[in-house]
């Protein structure tokens, strides 16, 4: 019979984090453990208050899939897909945090890498690219300079400096950058800053709108950089209307509910002609083993997460410069540093 327990961690930034919308130190985490004979399935799902994850909520979901899986096996994968959607109801961080559990115990089970059961590659797909969150343009050079040999940098924009952010970056790197605005442009600032960002070797824009704005059709056509949606791609049904408006989309386990819509957001976007990148949290190793598994399907990837942190919660999936190295373990490869969380 599974079991299943629930813990929440604080984890504290190496940097105080800052994007268009606020700035984060610590991110509080909720990790799920699922146990059956002897093999463990970890999740994790981060508190965020622009998609209304709390600790309380997200524990509490969470735990509510305890009699649901109770009533399936562990080698049933699609039972137990269906028992933590049904306990995860709307919330998806929760959905997400289940759903790689599960996976993680079924592969576990089968004494093989969640990837490999898949038939990936883990040698294919992107490197990942390290993020710079808003500072005093002083401030992200040093940031840069901290970490000079990842192969592409993600810099947070939306400030009224934005253009000076990246010149001054670009004097100390020649690497590739790409740049995020987190909604934080109107749809002239995106078009006209698209050219000056091009010429500063920005590869591609996510997100430079509000979710809803009529203007992003208008973008889209004048941009001369693709344009990626994230806020704009929640869910599975997302997709479909990004066709059209973005030239690819940000797919993230914690929107979408975890590793299995995640691949069928992929195959359908593929099907729309739109480039997939998937992006991470501010997650701990956890989160980014399980996001991993599914990086050999991708164009571009974002998971810099545990390498923000001051200190990690789990071994797994390591991300050293933008290059990711697998655990010869079975599942997602994930160990608590502190071994198994206390059976509920
Ligand atoms: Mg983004």
């Amino acid at each position: 019979m599974i079991d299943l327990a629930v813990r929440h961690f604080a984890l504290p930034l190496r940097h105080p984090f800052t994007i268009s919308r606020g700035t984060v130190e610590v991110q509080d985490t909720v990790i799920v453990q699922l146990h059956e004979d002897g093999c463990f399935g970890y999740g994790e799902a981060t508190t965020n208050p622009y998609y209304g994850a709390t600790v309380e909520s997200l524990s509490r979901r969470m735990s509510d899939a305890t009699p649901l899986l109770r009533g399936v096996g562990a080698d049933d994968l699609d039972a137990m897909l269906t028992a933590i959607r049904a306990a995860a109801g709307d919330d998806m961080f929760a959905c997400c945090a289940l759903d790689a559990a599960v996976h993680d115990l079924w592969a576990r089970r089968q004494g093989l890498p969640l990837h490999r059961l898949w038939g990936l590659d883990p040698a294919a797909g992107p490197a990942s690219n390290y993020t710079i969150g808003i500072d005093t343009p002083d401030r992200m050079v040093r940031k840069l300079a901290e970490v000079p040999d990842w192969p592409i940098y993600k810099i947070k924009l939306g400030t009224d400096r934005d253009l000076e952010i990246v010149r001054e970056l670009r004097r100390h790197t020649d690497k590739p950058f790409r740049v995020d605005a987190n909604c934080g442009w109107t749809p002239r600032q995106a078009i006209e800053l698209s050219a000056p960002l091009a010429e500063l070797g920005v590869e591609f824009i996510e997100q430079p709108l509000a979710v809803a704005d009529p203007g992003m059709a208008e973008v889209r056509r004048h941009s001369l950089l693709p344009v990626f949606a994230d806020e704009s791609c929640g869910v599975e049904s997302d997709v479909e209307a990004c066709a059209g408006l973005f030239h690819g989309i940000n797919i993230k386990l914690v929107k979408c509910g975890g590793l299995a819509p995640a691949r069928r957001m992929i195959a359908r976007a593929r099907a729309l002609g739109l480039a997939v990148m998937c992006g991470c949290m501010t997650e701990s190793t956890v989160g980014i083993s399980a996001l991993a598994q599914i990086v050999p399907e991708l164009d571009h990837v974002d998971m810099d997460g545990a390498a923000l942190l001051a200190g990690d919660i789990a071994s797994g999936v390591v991300v050293e410069r933008g290059l990711r190295r697998y655990p010869d373990r079975a599942g997602m490869g994930i160990e608590l540093v502190d071994g198994p969380l206390p059976r509920a």
